[in-house]
């Protein structure tokens, strides 16, 4: 057997090592927004990266980055690297969606295994991500390969709250020293996700005047301005937006559009016989790599307050969140190795996608790092009841993770 061969066998042999470890992970409830027990799960992770021979610290993050609202829940990251200089860097979030209702196999952080499959909150997405690196690294230290590509590792929070204070804030601590990353978010095996949509969130707030219910004469009717303003955008604005479709495959392919989604938070009035004198809508827009954000933001702007001149109303728009598209280099060298190293090790040939999401590889991708996304899924059990991870996708990503630091493919 080659010694790729031998390493491939030594991570099969980690199964139950890397289900232990999920069904650990599953167990620490990281939820956000807030963010609890984050600690726990760096401590945890810390441990057992530890007795495995690397060195690890735990970054605490500093609060400038945590969002106001959550200053009192501490952010963490942990960081480690292999004794060999690092090229490649391997990223998971460790935070998870709340559980919400309708879990029927399990309660959600009592991780249950079951038919090839782990449950519960986070067993997808994405702490089967943590796992199979996890177990990827253990395999790679233990099966005494000593020219193997140097790495490094990092477990981040806040991923689901946009990541600033996660992977936003390691790229920026300027400790990632790797020319390629994996984040290991569930694409499932068979794609491969080089970039994602962006997305600017608008609250559009028409102002009015207030009156008596008996004497609406007297008032400026908000609700009237805003029905008469949403009309107009549904009726131009979307199908512009909606025209444009990304060069990039995307799974389901209706999400190759730019899109627009109207009234995700409606706000006004305050009573039946009160003229509503304030009246808010939301807008959820999605942008494709071909745009530009600060045009999206212009162009939408723009035409709001165009049509609230026409409509003699006034109109205030703010941008609640925004997060730029991205996109991997054209030259991608691990994306050739990635594919490479994915049909030797377990057979499969990646097919190249657009996320439609947000993923937090964009920050690596904006310092230069040759990022790709591609983990264990399925993809769409996530931020689901009943959420889980295929056992045998975690062992194959290990595979694939391993073998991408053997193969000397990312050192030509
Ligand atoms: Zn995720």
């Amino acid at each position: 057997m080659s010694r790729c061969e031998v390493l491939l066998e030594k991570v099969c042999s980690l199964r139950d090592f890397m289900v232990r470890v999920l069904c650990d992970l599953v167990a620490i409830p990281t939820v956000v927004p807030p963010g609890e027990h984050y600690l726990d799960c760096c401590t945890y992770l810390r441990d057992l990266l530890r007795d495995m021979g690397l060195s690890v610290e735990v970054i605490e993050v500093p609060r400038e980055y945590v969002p106001e609202e959550y200053r009192d829940y501490p952010r963490y990251i942990v960081y480690a690297r292999s004794s060999r200089d690092p090229i490649i860097h391997f990223n998971g979030h460790y935070d998870v969606v709340p559980p919400g209702g309708g879990w029927v196999v399990t309660d959600p952080f009592k991780p249950k295994v079951m038919n090839g499959k782990v449950y519960g909150r986070g067993a997808v997405d994405m702490k089967g991500g943590i796992a199979a690196i996890v177990g990827a690294v253990k395999a790679l230290l233990e099966s005494g390969i000593e020219d193997y590509t140097g790495f490094e590792l990092s477990f981040t929070p806040d991923e689901e709250i946009g990541g600033r204070a996660g992977a936003g804030y390691l790229v920026k601590s300027g400790r990632v020293r790797s020319r390629f990353c994996i984040v290991a978010e569930p694409s499932g095996l068979n794609q491969v996700w080089i970039g994602h949509k962006g997305l600017v969130w608008f609250e559009v707030t028409v102002i009015g005047k207030s009156a008596h219910g008996s004497t609406p004469w007297l008032g400026v009717n908000a609700f009237e301005c805003m029905v008469e303003l949403v009309h107009r955008l549904l009726r131009e604005y979307r199908p512009l937006v909606e025209s444009r479709v990304t060069r990039f495959e995307t799974i389901p392919p209706e999400g190759r559009r730019a899109t627009a989604m109207f009234g995700g938070v409606v706000r006004g009035g305050v009573k039946v016989n009160v003229v509503p004198d304030t009246c808010s809508f939301t807008v959820d827009r999605r942008v494709i790599p071909e745009e530009s954000i600060d045009d999206v933001k212009h162009e939408f702007t723009e035409f709001v307050l165009k049509v609230a001149k026409e409509l003699k109303c006034d109109v205030k728009v703010k941008i609640l969140e925004e997060m730029k598209p991205c996109i991997v280099s054209e030259s991608s060298r691990l994306l050739t190795a990635l594919k490479n190293v994915a049909k030797y090790a377990i057979g499969v040939e990646p097919k190249e996608t657009l996320c439609i999401g947000g993923l937090d590889m964009r920050y690596f991708i904006e310092a230069g790092i040759d990022t790709l996304t591609y983990g264990p899924g399925p993809t769409e059990a996530a931020h689901r009841p009943d959420e889980y991870i295929v056992i045998e996708s975690m062992v194959k990503a290990a595979q694939v993770y391993a073998a991408l630091c053997t193969r000397g493919e990312l050192l030509q």
